[in-house]
């Protein structure tokens, strides 16, 4: 099967070779035949699987050029609906179509002006509603929205804004909504804004086989010089580590460049430009190992990472699938490695409970130990003008999510506190669904409840 034979417009499959992008993915071939006839849609894969085409190149099919705005798909984060935006202008490239993303912590001018002019429109719920309230969009000609990532939108604390966004929008569209996890929370919006939508589900192309998952069972204070020491070690190409806070975050990044590592950082109190910036780099390798917070870890697609690093592991178990999902990207290969203290224990066996994951064992090593400055943080921050101040000053009604949509530079989700405090209660019950999803399986899972 290759996207003629889907009937893909040839203008959009010439981009798509361009991009190597030959032969859709089980998500692209199942999902966009259903885009096309016109029925909602709930679209769930795993990372990397190629969700953003799979409605990307039906919905740049279908726009009429010149002719308004047409379409808007709403992301949880800036980076992600930066990166949407720039895909879909890749397959649109022959069809002369505009795309424009609209988030916070960027004036609201430009914004405007490009929104004027654009047929589908990606942007963060936050700054799309302050849009709206505005009068500065019009979404009474929206044929078509897409909620990529809907469940960390919803965790976010988005679903209100989200809802008020669709109701400006006409009462007959298409909604389609996409992710790697969806969660029952997601059911509200499906409820309320979908028709009788189809469900399609399926494997990525990212084999097990491709994703080497392993841990090393330490002690906290051991966790800095067994990461150097692995970073060393460890024939890495990119590499993230992801930490649980942002105060974390801060003092890896410090200490690594105290061990002469060069290494950056991200995490939602930065500026929007550094962040932008900080990303930008990291694509390009300078430097090539990244500190960061949940921010890098929704559906952001980076080539080449080899190594995702869990430094800790954040309290909400289903972080895990999306962070490991940063690497073995489109058929590359990768390795996830998560430093595992007694306090990771109870997310952890959370992790192996809800999802279908293999991770192994590693034996103890002997490693260098090294020192690790706790304090020297606050000297590294970049950025520093948003990086503390403001929470204080936000209007609680954004305080859940403003920095996630750089909305008044508030606290964003940007890991400083897991999105769902505790993770999973059983309230909630566990997303079955998720499980027979992802055919990874753990290997020593008694071995490793021994230990909890
Ligand atoms: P997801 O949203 O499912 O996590 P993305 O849409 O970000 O995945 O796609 C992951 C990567 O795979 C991107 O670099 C994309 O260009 C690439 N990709 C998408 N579809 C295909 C395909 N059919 N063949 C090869 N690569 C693809
Ligand atoms: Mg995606």
């Amino acid at each position: 099967m290759n996207f003629e034979e889907l009937n893909v417009d040839p203008k959009i499959v010439k981009a798509l070779a361009e991009l190597g992008i030959k032969e859709p993915t089980t998500i692209q071939s199942d999902a966009i035949p259903i885009i096309r006839s016109g029925k909602d849609l709930i679209g769930k894969s795993k990372t990397g699987s190629g969700k953003t085409a799979a409605f990307g190149v039906p919905i740049v099919e279908m726009i009429e050029p010149k002719k308004g705005l047409q379409v808007l798909i709403m992301a949880p984060i800036r980076e992600l609906a930066l990166q949407i935006a720039e895909e879909l202008e890749k397959f649109g490239k022959y069809m002369g179509i505009s795309v424009t993303t609209v988030f916070g912590g960027v004036g609201l001018g430009p914004q405007i002006t490009a929104m004027a002019k654009a047929e589908i429109v990606v942007a963060t719920p936050g700054r799309l509603l302050d849009h709206l309230q505005r009068g500065n969009i019009d979404l009474s000609h929206i044929k078509q929205v897409v909620l990529d990532e809907a469940d960390k939108m919803v965790d976010m604390g988005f679903i209100e804004d989200v809802d008020r966004i669709i109701q400006a929008m006409p009462e007959k569209k298409q909604v389609l909504l996409f992710g790697a996890t969806i969660s029952d929370e997601v059911n509200r919006l499906k409820k309320k804004h979908m028709h009788d939508p189809e469900v399609v589900k399926s494997e990525s192309q990212v084999k097990s086989e491709f994703l080497e998952q392993h841990y090393y069972n330490i002690e906290a204070h051991e966790k800095f010089s067994l990461l150097v020491h692995l970073l060393k070690n460890e024939p890495t190409s990119l590499s993230i580590i992801f930490c649980a806070k942002r105060s974390t975050v801060e003092m890896v990044s410090h200490n690594l460049r105290r061990q002469g590592i060069k290494s950056e950082m991200i995490h939602g109190k930065l500026s929007q430009n550094r962040r932008l910036s900080v990303m930008a780099d990291f694509k390009n390798g300078k430097p090539n190992v990244l500190v960061a917070s949940a921010v890098a870890a929704r559906g952001i697609d980076i080539r080449d990472v080899t190594h995702v690093f869990n430094y800790d592991l954040s309290q909400d178990p289903q972080e895990y699938i999306h962070r490991v999902g940063r690497t073995a990207r489109a058929g590359e290969t990768g390795k996830a490695i998560t430093l595992l203290s007694p306090q990771d224990y109870d997310t952890f066996n959370s992790i192996l409970r809800f999802y279908d994951v293999r991770v192994e064992a590693m034996p103890r090593i002997n490693f260098p130990k090294l020192q690790f400055d706790a304090r020297g943080a606050r000297g590294d921050r970049r950025g520093g003008r948003d990086s503390d101040r403001g929470f204080g000053r936000v209007p609680r009604r954004y305080q859940r999510h403003a920095g996630g949509d750089g909305r008044a530079g508030g606290r964003g989700y940007g890991g400083d506190r897991p999105p769902r405090s505790g993770g999973f209660s059983s309230s909630r019950g566990p997303r079955v669904e998720e499980r027979s999803d992802d055919k990874l399986k753990f290997m020593g899972r008694k071995s490793w409840n021994a230990h909890a």
